[in-house]
């Protein structure tokens, strides 16, 4: 029984690491950008993209960092980069990630230019007291006017990343962000709890004793406020943090919560190619000196591939489905986890129609005990088998 994949990934991640602010709570892999080898960096981002001979892709994410920090020529030469030797018409979503500030009418035409068809902008807020507090630099103004100018150029599949439970937010300040997201009808959003992080300025004030986060119950209150409010809308709640209009779902985050390989390109990147998964070298400087990219984790063992396979999977609204995991594994879902989905549905966490094994709304509130439970213990015998 394998459960490895020969086929090649149809998927790949492009990290753009440059950034022209810092906000107070992001501990991704990003550095200020002024006085950066950006142009350089560019090149031995291609070199590690064309090493690979990929001809064919069914989504392409350029994220960051942010990608529209780059200037609009070096944006070009990347993306022009990118497509040379890629079958375009088997690219079916091609997204990139942008500021709101960053789009200028130049970066917008070469997005266009290279066919990319979804444009992710970082929002976070649109109030303007708060985008402050989190150390954005864009306005409220800026999230309008990007959006105009997008829509002028053709581009309808916008989404918006927005993080709510930030310090000193009040649900009220979660209606009025969700009264304008709506009055945008955009046809995709993403909603993040604040998640505080080590490394970040925001941890540092917390430590200190400085950051004034809403309470668990104000941050579970606002989450069902926005669950509620964005389904009556028409949006469909198709993973945890994600909402769709019909149609927008990303097939990009889908495949990454199907449990599917990818590759990943540029300092930082994770990719997950045969069975293995990676994270090339970072900080840029390593990246860029390191001949071998790539620092490579030991090949996962079926324990391993088993547990992400229900964390990720659980993440959708559809769920699990126990037969296609049966298949997959060579090992059957109740024998493994029966016993743990039945205390689970007792604690009304989980729910099981048929063969779908899906988090209930109560689930959703509490995803980490849920994604705890599906711990296997090292001994289990069924890995044996
Ligand atoms: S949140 Fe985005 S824009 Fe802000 S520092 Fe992090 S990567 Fe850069």
């Amino acid at each position: 029984m394998t459960t490895m994949t020969t086929r090649k990934p149809s998927s790949a991640y492009v990290h753009i690491p440059f950034c022209s602010q810092i906000c107070y709570y992001c501990d991704f892999a990003k550095v200020y950008i002024k006085n950066q080898p950006v142009d350089r960096y560019i090149t031995t981002l291609l070199a590690e993209f064309a090493a690979e001979q990929i001809t064919s892709l069914k989504t392409l994410y350029i994220g960051g960092g942010t990608p529209t920090a780059l200037s609009a020529a070096q944006l070009d030469r990347l993306l022009s980069g990118l497509r040379q030797g890629l079958e375009m018409s088997a690219l079916q979503e091609f997204t990139v990630e942008a500021n709101p500030g960053d789009l200028s009418d130049d970066k917008i035409a070469v997005l266009k230019h290279h066919q990319v068809n979804r444009v992710s902008l970082g929002v976070q807020t649109f109030n303007p007291r708060l985008l402050k507090k989190i150390g954005r630099s864009h306005t409220p103004e800026d999230v309008l006017e990007t959006i105009a100018k997008l829509r002028a150029a053709g581009f309808d599949n916008i989404t918006i990343d927005l993080i709510y439970a930030l310090p000193g937010q009040t649900l009220a300040d979660v209606e009025e962000d969700l009264d304008i997201l709506l009055s945008l009808n955009l046809p995709h959003v993403a909603l993040y709890s604040l998640i505080l992080e080590n490394h970040t300025i925001f941890m540092n004030k917390m430590r200190r004793g400085r950051l004034d986060l809403p309470s668990e119950e104000t941050d579970f209150e606002m989450y069902t406020y926005i669950m509620d409010r964005l389904q009556a809308a028409g949006y469909a709640h198709y993973e945890i943090s994600n909402f769709g209009q019909k149609g927008y779902q990303s097939a990009h985050n889908l495949m990454y919560w199907d449990n599917a390989e990818y590759y990943g390109f540029g300092a930082g990147a994770s990719g997950y190619v045969a069975g293995v998964r990676y994270k090339n070298h970072v900080p840029i400087h390593h990246y860029l000196e390191r001949s071998d990219k790539k620092v490579v984790r030991d090949k996962l063992s079926l324990k391993e591939q088993i547990e992400e396979e229900l964390f990720l999977g659980l993440r959708k609204q559809s769920g699990i489905n126990t037969q296609a995991f049966t298949t997959k594994f060579g090992q059957d879902f109740d024998l493994v986890y029966g016993k743990v989905v039945a205390d689970l549905i007792d604690r009304q966490l989980l729910n099981r129609v048929g063969q779908q094994i899906s988090l209930t709304r109560q689930g959703l509130l509490l995803g980490n005990d849920v994604f705890q439970a599906f711990l296997l213990d090292d001994d289990q015998n069924f890995l044996l088998q």
